[in-house]
């Protein structure tokens, strides 16, 4: 199934230069949050791709109470559930140095960290053998701190919004890769 991430959708906007890559990029490039309009037109239109027919993991979106009811009215429209969110418990020191330090790969988006995950041949993509990596312009200490400061006045609220809805599961997201991947696993295989 397709992990659907409504920041990847907004980045190739920008770079497409699109009407809504247009509105949205000085508003990434400062860490705030892009209209709820915006993206809740972009997620719905999304949905009624082919490959989301068997299901698909959403990433980055609802990240606020309008979107989250809106994600509610747009699936019960298309006649579809939601099996279970998950949360992924982070302290804030150690997501700053996860952000800062990450990076992808230009070819085919493997993602990479500087202390956590380096490719097994430096400088060359375990999966593609690509020799291009790029980082995230907002992956900056100010950025950061502007979206975090976004998560804690506008996504943090939805925690107490699918939990009271019965539909939160929470994973320590405080171990290493192989650790996190098996609970989220888990979480699906008994969803
Ligand atoms: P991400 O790749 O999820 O870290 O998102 C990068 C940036 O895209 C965010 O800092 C926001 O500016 C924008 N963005 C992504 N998803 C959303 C969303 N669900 N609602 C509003 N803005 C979003």
């Amino acid at each position: 199934i397709p992990q659907l991430s409504t920041g990847d959708m907004l980045r190739e906007a920008v770079a497409a230069e699109t009407e809504v890559g247009k509105k949205a990029k000085a508003v990434m490039d400062a860490g705030q949050l892009v209209s709820d309009e915006i993206v809740n037109a972009i997620v719905s239109e999304r949905l009624d791709a082919d490959d989301c027919k068997n299901g698909f993991i959403l990433d980055g979106y609802p990240r606020t109470l309008e979107q989250a009811d809106a994600l509610e009215k747009m699936l019960s429209e298309k006649g579809i559930g939601l099996d279970v969110v998950i949360e992924l418990k982070v302290d804030d020191e150690a997501l700053v140095e996860r952000i800062s330090g990450r990076y992808t790969c230009a070819n085919c988006g493997e993602g990479y960290q500087d202390s956590f995950k380096k490719p097994e041949e430096e400088g060359k993509c375990d999966r593609c053998g690509g020799t291009d990596f790029k980082r995230r312009p907002d992956d900056n200490p100010d950025t950061l701190r502007t979206r975090l400061m976004a998560y804690y006045k506008e996504t943090s609220p939805l925690l107490g919004y699918y939990f009271a809805k019965d539909s939160l599961k929470s994973i320590d997201g405080m171990g290493d890769i192989a650790e996190i991947s098996g609970s989220i696993s888990s979480i699906l295989e008994s969803a």
